[in-house]
Order: C-alpha cells, then sequence, then structure tokens
C-alpha cells in the first residue's frame, strides 16, 4: 500500500473545513509525453512550491509534478500555525551544537516566519493570516519550563515578541480548566493553510513554473542529468529537488530511512456562535505540551478547529471524529457533545532529532522533508534554501544540515512497529504524567 493513496481519493482534496471553504484552483493538466527543463521537483506543498517559485524567480524553467492536486499533502491540511523558532527548542539546539549554531538556526527561523509573511503580502495570498500563538502547559512543571524559555529567548536571542502567561492570564485567554499557565508569542501567525498553499501555486504559474497534476512520479534515474518518469511523461532536467515530505515512499531510500510518515488528525465542529468565548477569547492559536500535542484556534466562521491524536502505519482510524474528540474533551468538557462537521487526516515526516533532514543526494539532486508539527514556515524557507543552493548560495541550506539526521533502527518491515513502540511510550509517559 503506498501512502499517497492509503487514505484518499486519487487527485482530490480530504474531506477538509479547508477545502470545503477555499476557493479552488483550476486543475493542472497531467505530464504527457517528453520535456526538458532546469528543474524538476516533485511534490507540490510548500517545500515543492516555495522552491520552485523561487527558481523560476531567478529565471530557471521550472516543471513541478504532483501525484495529486497542488497542497494535496500535509500543506492543505495541517493546523495553520507559523510557530516561532525552529521545531527542536533553542536550549535543546545549544546542548546539541552549541550557542553559534543555535543562534544561526534560530535566525533561519526568523527568516521563515518572516519569508511566509512576505510572501502572503507581495502576492496577495487571501489566508487569513492573524498573529499570535499561546503555548499552555497543564501541570506546574510545564509551566516553569515554558516561563523559563521565556527568559531564554528575550534574554538570549532578544525575541521581543514573547511574554509569560500565568495561570489567570492564561485562562482569561482559553478558559480550558486543563491549562494553568504558559507563554504568549506574538511574533507566530495562525492561517488557512491550504489557501497560503493554493496562494504560492497560483504565485508559481504565474512566474511561469509549469505544474502538472495527477502527475504521479514512479521513477528517477540521477545522471549528469535526471530524468523524472510518470505513467504517461517524462522530464529530462539538470536538477531535480525531492519535495514529497510524508508522502515520500520508496522514491530515495536514503531520506526514508531517516524520515518516518506518522499521521496527524483534525476536526472542524459546527460553528460554537456565542460558546467561542469559552474556546478562546482572542484570535489566536493554542498548542499545549503534551508529547502528542493538542492544537486548536477558531476559524473565521466561529468553527473550533482542534488537532490532535496520532497513528502510525499507513492507514488512518477509520472514525477520526471520534479519534479527536477525545482529547478535545479533556481540554474543554463542555464540547463532549458537540456536533463536528469535519474530520480528516493527513501525514507528515518527522525524523529521529526532530530537526528537518535536508540533503544533497547527488551533484544535482536536492531533497528537504521531516519538518515534524513545524512545516508551515520550515518547509516554505527550506524550498527557497533549496532553490539558494542551485543558485550557488548554499550557506543557509548548509547551516540546516549542521544537526545530523540519524537513520530509524530496524530495517523495512520492522521500523513502523518500532516507531509504534517509541511512540506510545511517549504517549503512555504523557497520560500518566511521569
Ligand atoms: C494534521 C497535520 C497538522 C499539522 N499542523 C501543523 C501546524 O500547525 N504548523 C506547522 O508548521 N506544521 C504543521 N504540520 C506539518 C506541515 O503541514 C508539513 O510539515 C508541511 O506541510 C510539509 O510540506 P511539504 O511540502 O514538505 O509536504 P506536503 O505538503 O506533504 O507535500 C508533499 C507532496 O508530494 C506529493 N508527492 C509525494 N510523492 C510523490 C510522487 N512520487 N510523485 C508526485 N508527487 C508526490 C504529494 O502528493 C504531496 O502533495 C501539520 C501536518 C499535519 C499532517
Amino acid at each position: 500500500m503506498n501512502l499517497l493513496y492509503a487514505n484518499d481519493v486519487a487527485g482530490a482534496y480530504p474531506p477538509s473545513w479547508y477545502a470545503a471553504s477555499t476557493p479552488a484552483l483550476a486543475p493542472f493538466a497531467p505530464l504527457q509525453g517528453t520535456i526538458q527543463a532546469d528543474v524538476c521537483v516533485v511534490g507540490a506543498g510548500y517545500t515543492g512550491l516555495s522552491a520552485a517559485l523561487h527558481l523560476a524567480e531567478a529565471g530557471r524553467r521550472v516543471v513541478v509534478l504532483d501525484a495529486h492536486r497542488v497542497g494535496f499533502g500535509a500543506s492543505g491540511r495541517n493546523g495553520g500555525q507559523l510557530g516561532s523558532g525552529q521545531r527542536v527548542e533553542q536550549d535543546t539546539l545549544e546542548r546539541m551544537a552549541g550557542r553559534e549554531t543555535a543562534q544561526a538556526l534560530w535566525s533561519l527561523a526568523e527568516d521563515a516566519k518572516a519569508l511566509v509573511k512576505g510572501l502572503i503580502e507581495t502576492h496577495g495570498i487571501e489566508c487569513h493570516l492573524r498573529p499570535g500563538i499561546a503555548h499552555t502547559g497543564s501541570s506546574r512543571a510545564e509551566v516553569a519550563d515554558l516561563h523559563a524559555y521565556v527568559d531564554l529567548l528575550q534574554s538570549r536571542y532578544g525575541y521581543g515578541d514573547v511574554s509569560a502567561l500565568d495561570a489567570e492570564a492564561c485562562r482569561r485567554i482559553c478558559p480550558s480548566p486543563d491549562y494553568c499557565g504558559g507563554l504568549l508569542d506574538m511574533g507566530a501567525a495562525h492561517l488557512n493553510p491550504l489557501a497560503f498553499a493554493l496562494g504560492l501555486a497560483r504565485a508559481a504559474r504565474d512566474a511561469g513554473v509549469q505544474i502538472h497534476e495527477r502527475s504521479h512520479v514512479q521513477a528517477i534515474e540521477q545522471g549528469s542529468t535526471v530524468e523524472v518518469r510518470t505513467a504517461d511523461g517524462v522530464v529530462h532536467a539538470d536538477h531535480l529537488i525531492l519535495a514529497c515530505n510524508g508522502y515520500l515512499g520508496g522514491l530515495a531510500p536514503q531520506v526514508s530511512a531517516r524520515v518516518m510518515p506518522i499521521n496527524n488528525f483534525i476536526v472542524a465542529t459546527e460553528p460554537l456562535g456565542d460558546a467561542a468565548s469559552r474556546v478562546l477569547t482572542r484570535d489566536i492559536a493554542v498548542a499545549d505540551s503534551r508529547f502528542v500535542v493538542n492544537y486548536f484556534r477558531l476559524s473565521h466562521d466561529g468553527r473550533l478547529l482542534f488537532g490532535g491524536g496520532e497513528s502510525y502505519g499507513y492507514r488512518f482510524p477509520r472514525d477520526i471524529a471520534a479519534k479527536v474528540r477525545k482529547p478535545m474533551s479533556v481540554i474543554f468538557p463542555h464540547l463532549a457533545d458537540v456536533r463536528i462537521d469535519y474530520a480528516w487526516g493527513g501525514t507528515l515526516g518527522i525524523t529521529m532529532k526532530r530537526f528537518p533532514y535536508l540533503a544533497r543526494l547527488g551533484p544535482n539532486v536536492l531533497s528537504a522533508s521531516g519538518y515534524s508539527g513545524h512545516g508551515v514556515g520550515t518547509a516554505t524557507h527550506a524550498g527557497k534554501l533549496m532553490a539558494l543552493a542551485i543558485a550557488g548560495e548554499s550557506d543557509g541550506f548548509a547551516t540546516m544540515r549542521r544537526i545530523p539526521t540519524p537513520a530509524f533502527p530496524g530495517r523495512g518491515a520492522l521500523r513502523t512497529p518500532l516507531l509504534v513502540l517509541a511512540m506510545s511510550w511517549y504517549a503512555l509517559r504523557d497520560r500518566l504524567r511521569f
């Protein structure tokens, strides 16, 4: 079973609130016949579309191939949180790689946020971008950690957009009985992720990128030029960019040994009307401190968009709404019986160290993936960094490679059971809070 087709209808967006509420782009024709390009990009999520857009703006002839639609993957389905920093916290990065590298990675992450905001503004992308993410804790220890992190970001990284929330301030914003403090980051933001992906696709198309949907890449041949094959066509290109993230499958074994697909789930409730103020009193997003993070925000039509629950392996659970209702009812007991209008899942890529895997797979083949739940900024930025690397400016790309990415233990069929075991252990620790 291929992840590209395990849970979805070929060539169709999943049944998400985003797909239901976001104006679609006219379909792009599948690849037919043989064509030439300077760069062929496989995957039309944030990584691939951003790479393509930046390459086209630099004068390259670019072809993008996607097995389904632009923004079909995680980019069109996610929680829409544009977080600060890398996925890995700065103090952990300092321990992993030293202060200087941690500082350089913080600066790149700030560039990533600015890039997303800048692309939205430059290309007039209507995706309801709003400032503010709160990170909440459910225990005194979690809140103390978050407050210590505020101190670190303010004192060592000079980041002034973040502030500590005590229990009262936290509940004024998010009246959940589960949370007792946290931090508020007004430099972070949230948006409609599918609208952002479609806006990037439109900008890429207008910059001259040739996009083909329903064009599943089945084989790649590397050499002084690359040959990329779909069922009905071939692209010959000087460079190849792999931007498939959790949906990569076996196309590049070096990447799939290091980037593991996992599934995550979101629901959209019915519009909450006046009850929305018992969820959030401000138009910000929230992510909590659990190992399997609960994250949520209100849609612009007053629904609760709540993400929580993970699964490992190919198949989504049969009843996604029931799976997400469980953590949602812990955070908001008064919504235990609320109607759920949309429930969907998506596949993302994780690495052993939770730091993305940017790789040079050959002299003219680049790949970026494995952003965990932190791809809105990081994937968009990784696409730009690969475009710059092809133009010969590889400083940013090289800095992102300073954190090594080990392969997951186990091979082939054994790898997923090992991951399930490890993840279940951490999730259990979380539930028992030790
Ligand atoms: C439920 C969920 C919630 C998330 N929440 C957040 C969040 O709030 N904030 C955040 O920052 N990140 C979040 N993420 C992570 C984020 O969405 C991803 O890291 C990011 O979208 C990855 O972008 P991408 O372009 O690399 O991959 P994707 O968007 O997954 O795109 C990969 C594309 O490659 C195509 N493809 C794969 N193989 C082939 C092939 N052989 N031939 C042709 N095409 C192929 C697929 O069809 C797909 O369209 C979330 C992810 C999920 C699933």
